[in-house]
């Protein structure tokens, strides 16, 4: 699913300082049904990999293959396409708009892809039931716990069925029962065929996963 070598990521100086090497050369592989953690100090270049993942942004060397595609030299337009094609996102933030339901927030990547109504709102349900959030379906973010919120996100990134599942602490903002719950329902997810890439501060967490890897130093190595 995910082959990246010898990745390079740089960010620019400030005015006449050196670039900020972040990732200097990170060989990576994540196969297919795979549920992976990515730990590592805070500021090592865990969010910039997920970043580059996620075809958010683009390494500044190195290959990266997607699902079998070389995706590291595609310009904005063609990686937001693999994006909708292939990757669901959560971030610890949720990301939820408050005025929009559950049942319409899942929704919405799909209004965006031009899927008719009704049809949508069949899908997001469905993927509202697997997150077993089903009878909330008409509740605001507001009147949903934290944990629940979550699991809305969650099913938002389902609901288009992505190869790869990408998690940037998706429990950093939950109590440790909402926490286990979440785990719980990323089990299932891989156990039903999702590849899961989750980055997380938390050894609980990490500890769920079926494989582990650190990022320190500008480089990735398998953990434990
Ligand atoms: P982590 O998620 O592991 O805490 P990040 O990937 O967010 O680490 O950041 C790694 C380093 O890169 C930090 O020093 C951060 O300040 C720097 N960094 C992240 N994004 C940018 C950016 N867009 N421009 C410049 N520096 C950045
Ligand atoms: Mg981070």
């Amino acid at each position: 699913m995910i082959q990246m070598e010898n990745i390079t990521k740089h960010y620019p100086g400030r005015r006449g300082e050196k670039p900020l090497q972040i990732l200097t050369g990170v060989d990576l592989h994540i196969r297919r049904g795979e549920y992976a953690a990515i730990v590592g100090p805070s500021g090592s270049g865990k969010s910039t990999l997920m970043h580059l993942l996620g075809c958010l942004d683009t390494p500044s060397g190195g290959t990266y293959r997607l699902d079998g595609a070389d995706v590291s030299g595609l310009d904005r337009k063609a990686l937001c396409r693999i994006r909708q094609e292939k990757i669901g996102f959560v971030f610890q933030g949720y990301q939820l708009l408050k005025k929009l339901n559950a049942l319409e927030n899942v929704a919405l990547p799909l209004m965006l892809r031009g899927v008719p109504l009704r049809r949508r709102e069949a899908m997001a349900m469905d993927a509202l039931s697997r997150v077993g959030l089903a009878a909330r379906a008409r509740h605001l973010p507001g009147q949903l716990s934290g944990g629940q919120q979550q699991r809305v996100a969650m099913a938002r990134a389902l609901c288009c069925s992505p190869a790869l599942l990408l998690c940037d602490e998706p429990t950093g903002a939950l109590d440790q029962t909402s926490r286990d719950e979440i785990l719980t329902l990323l089990e299932g997810l891989n156990q039903s065929g999702h590849t899961i890439v989750v980055i997380t501060h938390d050894p609980c967490v990490a500890a769920h996963a079926l494989k582990r890897y650190r990022v320190e130093g500008g480089r990735v190595r398998p953990a434990d």
